[in-house]
């Protein structure tokens, strides 16, 4: 039986927290707090992921024992080794928010894989000492929306953390879903994830705000000698690390418009210094092209976290990230030079990925404004973004508007009106037009856009769907939906049912297309 041998890699690495005792509080003596997971009463299995068990040559015999099953729930920390909960701060919501860290995440230590660095780490196992009022856990819901979500990202190619299993617990968990008074019990659950490392940009905040210029250089060298190992023995090394972090960044948020993922609480604590996406929670896809929607409640008076404003609260992240590794750098100007780069980097980086997904291969100056106007177009018009890109693969430069427009109809949430049908067809008047400058034949112009614009997304009426199933013992959808999210770009005509716009009753329900930090 090869099971995971775990190291204490960060642990042996940071001091840690003098305190032992798991009550909350402000921890300034160490980079973590040692907290072991709580011991759930029942648990069991819902769904583990197959590739990443393969990946890591894991028997399938062990994954099935009860040695894992006490691993990924939490209830046996492996023999010798050090579970902690990370200490970071963050800005939520454009404001210092001081002090967060794991609040319910306790990480099992390290493994080194051929790929290098991996940690454990369970979401949802117990209180800890940055738990500060709340309770620790997590719920089956949240914990399915993570499991699903991470996956279909990391299948479409969008850096992301990753799921290893998820575990119900067989304890109750109270949450008000919508704040609004009605707390009820649901069902707690655990969810293991796996990356290279859970460090966020709030690691590093907390000791710039703290002053620990000791800390601070610590964890940078750390991050560098872990996760940037070719930058370390570079003369500006740490810059250096500001700009591999602002490019990864960068390069994450341009896949996330392309595929219509909206993350809804962008907050500094939830960004990874590795530009990995990291913690689903409030957050949704499109179905209809809006670039002002947040699927996040807690987000909608001031809709910071909003589809079109990511690029721009990403750059914004970063700028608290440079301010904190100041101290390291002492370089204003360098680091503002990076910023302010970003900003191109991440122009040329969209337009690019737009080119991919109208199939031009050539690059025309008017192509900037080809996007452009389709973008206003399909907000317009209300246009599902997946369907409609998906469906422009069928067109080719021979057909007229009219016979390009009825192809992608479904696309459409409802009739239009006839000055909005006049933009769409102008639109396809020019697209037409284009595709008439490139050279490449059209079914490979076809099968490179089905590379970039996926058939399958995981729209937030699915993770619905199989929410409620699971809710009442029926795991079988978050089966099928996993199983259909792994290979989104395919065509796959057993699940062609699945690509589909909203379904009407999903429009403005809970769950669907309104989600709360509440997880
Ligand atoms: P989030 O925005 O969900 O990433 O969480 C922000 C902060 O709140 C982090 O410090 C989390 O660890 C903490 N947090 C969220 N939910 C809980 C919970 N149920 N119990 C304890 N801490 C939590
Ligand atoms: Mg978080």
């Amino acid at each position: 039986m090869n099971s995971l041998q775990l190291k204490n890699i960060f642990t042996g690495y940071f001091p840690g927290d003098t305190i032992k005792d798991n009550y909350p509080r402000q921890v300034i003596s160490g980079l973590y707090s040692e907290v072991a997971p709580k011991t759930m009463s029942s648990p069991e299995m819902i769904i583990y992921n197959d590739d990443i068990i393969s990946d890591l040559q894991l028997d399938e015999s062990y994954v099935k024992s009860k040695d894992f099953l006490n691993l990924v729930s939490g209830n046996v920390v492996q023999k010798g080794i050090v579970s902690y909960a990370m200490n970071y701060g963050g800005h939520q919501f454009g404001h210092w928010a001081g002090q967060l860290g794991d609040g319910r995440a306790i990480n099992l230590g390290e493994i080194m894989t051929d790929q290098g660095i991996q940690t454990i780490h369970l979401k949802g196992a117990g209180p800890t000492p940055y738990s500060r009022t709340a309770d620790g856990f997590a719920v089956l819901r949240s914990s399915i929306r993570e499991f699903l979500c991470s996956e279909a990202m990391y299948h479409l190619h969008v850096p992301t953390t990753r799921a290893l299993a998820l575990v119900s617990t067989g304890e109750q968990v109270l949450r008000d879903v919508m704040y609004d008074g009605n707390a009820d019990y649901e069902k707690g659950a655990v969810l293991a994830r796996i990356a290279p490392s859970f460090i966020r940009f709030g690691n590093f905040e907390i000791w710039a705000s703290r002053r620990n210029d000791e800390f601070l250089k610590s964890l940078a060298d750390y991050t560098i000698e872990y996760h940037y190992p070719h930058l370390k023995d570079k003369p500006a090394k740490y810059l250096s690390l500001f700009e591999e972090i602002t490019n990864k960044t960068c390069d994450m948020v341009a896949e996330w418009q392309r595929v219509g993922f909206v993350h809804g609480v962008m907050n500094t604590d939830n960004m990874s210094v590795l530009g990995l996406t990291i913690d689903y929670g409030p957050y949704g896809w499109l179905d209809n092209y809006d670039p002002n929607w947040t699927p996040n409640t807690t987000d909608l008076p001031g809709r910071r976290y909003r589809f079109g404003n990511q690029p721009v609260i990403a750059q914004w992240n970063l700028l608290q990230l440079a301010n904190a590794l100041y101290p390291l750098i002492q370089d204003k100007d360098a680091l503002k030079q990076i910023i302010e780069d970003f900003g191109t980097r991440f122009t040329e980086k969209y337009q690019s990925v737009m080119r991919a997904k109208l199939g031009l291969f050539s690059q025309l100056p008017a192509d900037v404004s080809l996007v452009k106007r389709l973008e206003q177009v399909m907000f317009i018009c209300n246009m599902d973004y997946t369907i409609f890109f998906r469906l422009l693969g069928d067109i080719n430069a021979e057909m007229t508007s009219q016979e390009a427009r009825s192809l992608i109809e479904p696309a459409l949430y409802n009739e239009l009106i006839d000055a909005h049908e006049d933009l769409l067809i102008a639109w396809l008047e020019t697209y037409l037009i284009r595709l008439k400058q490139e050279t490449v034949a059209s079914q490979v112009r076809k099968s490179e856009m089905s590379k970039v614009n996926p058939k399958y997304v995981l729209r937030n009426y699915m993770a619905q769907l199989a929410i409620e199933a699971a809710e009442s013992g029926d795991y079988s959808l978050i089966h099928e939906i996993y199983t259909m999210l792994k290979h989104p770009y395919d065509e796959q005509h057993e699940f062609h049912y699945w690509f589909a716009k909203r379904p009407e009753w999903a429009m403005n329900k809970v769950g669907c297309s309104m989600l709360s930090c509440s997880s």
